[in-house]
């Protein structure tokens, strides 16, 4: 009976200590969000999101509060000698914060660190070429979302992509939209919807679009989202993320239910800003 009870206590105590400090974290991201945002920062995400003095005053005032959050949370580590600025952190962080404008009160949970190169890096990749066989190859990359607790990008790839906010490509809306759909484990093309209900839609809708996407892959149909979608869902996902952000009416024209679905998730109508 006492053994009960104690172990009832712990449980208790542990959900207590839980509550406290997601309030105690709730209550520190409100007064980060308060905190004036500097003219310089000001002056430099408008000058690297294209964007951003398209969007509405309120969509302007929550992502800054969004972007203090981001800064204070996460970790930016240059490498291969890279030295951090503030342009960088500001970049990255007001373009990953835009995928945070629907308010779920999440800044992906289970990222730590940026890992920031100074351009392609190469990793060492093993590939199984046939049954029996693997090889281990050396390849070039842009940027990698890591379900452990990483995001990895190319600054230089980072700069090109911001200065061709219309191209449809955009590194870090693309790894960012892995860290979503990876929040609940391995990325699969589905992020965590706000209700049960969301689920079957969010499969028929992606679904539907994926296939358009591999079809015309294999006839060499040009589709507005890249071909890379074709790969995965998870990756279909990611690429759909940067087309809906950076060609907004020509994926409304060619995908509506697409671009409905994303906008419902996403909680903004980029086709506003352009
Ligand atoms: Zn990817």
């Amino acid at each position: 009976m006492i053994q009960t009870i104690i172990v009832f206590l712990i449980i208790g105590l542990i959900i207590t200590g839980i509550l406290i400090s997601s309030i105690i974290n709730k209550q520190r991201r409100n007064r980060l969000k308060k905190r004036p945002f500097p003219p310089l920062w000001n002056a430099i995400v408008e000058n690297n999101l294209p964007i951003y003095t398209r969007l509405s005053p309120d969509e302007r005032r929550r992502l800054q509060g969004h972007v203090q959050v981001f800064l204070a949370e996460k970790q930016f580590i240059g490498c291969q000698g890279l030295q951090m600025t503030e342009e960088m952190k500001l970049t990255i962080a007001a373009v990953a914060c835009l995928l945070l404008l629907n308010e779920r009160g999440e800044y992906f949970p289970k990222l730590r660190s940026i890992l920031i190169y100074p351009s392609a890096y190469i990793v060492n990749e093993t590939v199984a070429t046939s049954e029996y066989v693997v090889e281990e190859r050396r390849v070039a990359r842009l940027g990698e979302s890591w379900s452990r607790d990483q995001v990895v990008l190319s600054w230089e790839q980072v700069q090109q992509d911001t200065r061709n906010w219309s191209d449809g490509h955009n590194v870090i809306l693309h790894e960012f939209a892995h860290q979503l759909d990876q929040e609940e484990g391995k990325a699969q093309g589905v992020p965590i919807l706000p209700r049960k209900s969301d689920y079957p839609i969010w499969a028929r809708v992606m679904t539907q679009a994926y296939q358009q996407l591999c079809n015309d892959v294999q006839r060499g149909i040009k589709n507005v989202m890249d071909s890379y979608g074709a790969t995965n869902p998870a990756e279909f996902f990611a690429v759909a993320t940067e087309t809906f952000f950076e060609k907004p009416q020509q994926l409304l024209k060619m995908h509506p239910a697409l671009y409905e679905l994303l906008q419902g998730y996403y909680q903004v109508d980029p086709g506003e800003w352009v």
